[in-house]
């Protein structure tokens, strides 16, 4: 598994939702690959304050890390951004 398939399937493992031999396989990608090992992290962290904020809406600090942490999370992802169209920086 490659750093682009693994992104592809970072959801679906986020989720619980992988069968096992993808998982099996974006495991071993995570133990080999620190930048994809941050990705998930980020996710994670963004996941975690999402479901928080249907609880309690978020603080201003609080706002300003998760816009951090997705934007971290899509340099690390796509270091050439504006290479690809991006969905989150697509202008309309
Ligand atoms: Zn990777």
């Amino acid at each position: 598994m490659n750093c682009e398939e693994m992104s592809a399937h970072l959801i679906d493992l986020l989720q619980g939702e992988l069968p096992p031999d993808l998982l099996a396989a974006t495991r071993q990608h995570l133990q080999a690959c620190p930048c994809c090992t941050a990705l998930q992290m980020s996710f994670m962290g963004v996941r975690a304050l999402v479901h928080r904020s249907m609880e309690t809406p978020l603080t201003a600090a609080e706002r300003a890390q998760l816009a951090e942490t997705v934007l971290s999370a899509i340099s690390l992802e796509d270091p050439g951004v504006g290479a690809r169209p991006d969905p989150m920086t697509r202008p309309r």
